[in-house]
């Protein structure tokens, strides 16, 4: 099976092509599961506005849209809708609405912390002890929700750092042994690895992280990450990532429990 559940849409306001563009590169591309998985669309409680999501008001278009692709491919790949989303607990009764009306899994990624409106990116800025600690512990709590199928970027934690502190291995040990003991996947970013390969490292897939946590034996799921739909057809990319998996010892997996 050749599946990817990562795969993001222009409502984001960082990735480029139609919902449908993404369906034809991933049947093009080989896919038998195709996953949409656009950042959560959170609805704030100050005025704040987020240049990274669809807004709340997007949400049922994106559903629409997603929904109405799975019927009109039904017999060429399996379209699931899900979402990207960060564990916010003040926002969490959010995520449970989505559920109710139709998303289908969560893919946790600790983007923020605390909320989007308190907190810079965390791949540009978890560089202090303190806020490696939060990154950990915020993605264990996240875990333990049970709300969450698989853990995205988990060393996106990492990207402002060159090696491993003590506090950056806390964190990894926090998050690889919750991960195991909820029967979660992590994910091998893609997207990451595209731009390392094009010289452009974002610092995720971080070498010396996936290094130090072969010892956990987590399963690992291949995430595309598709910010355009060009990732899908990218056969080079996907091979690199299984490549860079399998050599680290890891067993991949297409799925979750
Ligand atoms: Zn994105
Ligand atoms: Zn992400």
């Amino acid at each position: 099976m050749k599946n990817n559940f990562h795969t993001h849409t222009a409502r984001c306001q960082h990735a480029v092509g139609t919902d449908e563009a993404y369906v034809k590169a991933a049947i093009e591309g080989g896919f038998d599961v195709l996953g949409f998985a656009d950042h959560a669309p959170w609805r704030f409680r100050t005025d704040y506005v987020s240049g990274c999501r669809m807004t709340a008001d997007e949400w049922p278009d994106y559903r629409r849209s997603v929904l109405a692709l799975r019927e009109k491919y039904a017999n060429r790949i399996s379209i699931r809708l899900g979402v990207e989303s960060e564990y916010f607990p003040r926002y969490l009764d959010q995520l449970r609405r989505m559920r109710d009306e139709g998303c289908e899994y969560f893919i946790l990624a600790s983007h923020f912390l605390y909320s989007e409106e308190e907190s810079p990116y965390t791949g540009r800025s978890c560089e202090s002890e303190e806020m490696v600690r939060r990154y950990a512990e915020q993605t264990v709590e996240g875990i333990r929700t049970g709300l969450y199928c698989y853990i995205a970027h988990p060393d996106l934690y990492m990207s402002t750092h060159r090696e491993l502190t003590p506090a950056c291995m806390e964190a990894a040990d926090m998050i690889c042994q919750a991960a195991k003991e909820a029967h979660m996947p992590i994910e091998y970013n893609l997207l990451g690895l595209m731009d390392e390969l094009r010289g452009r490292p974002r610092g995720y897939p971080h070498a010396a992280f996936w290094e130090y946590v072969r010892k956990w034996g987590n399963d690992v799921i291949i995430g595309v990450d598709a910010h355009d739909p060009s990732m899908l057809t990218n056969q080079a990319l996907w091979d690199a990532g299984i490549n860079r998996v399998r050599n680290l010892g890891f067993r991949i997996v297409t799925d979750w429990k």
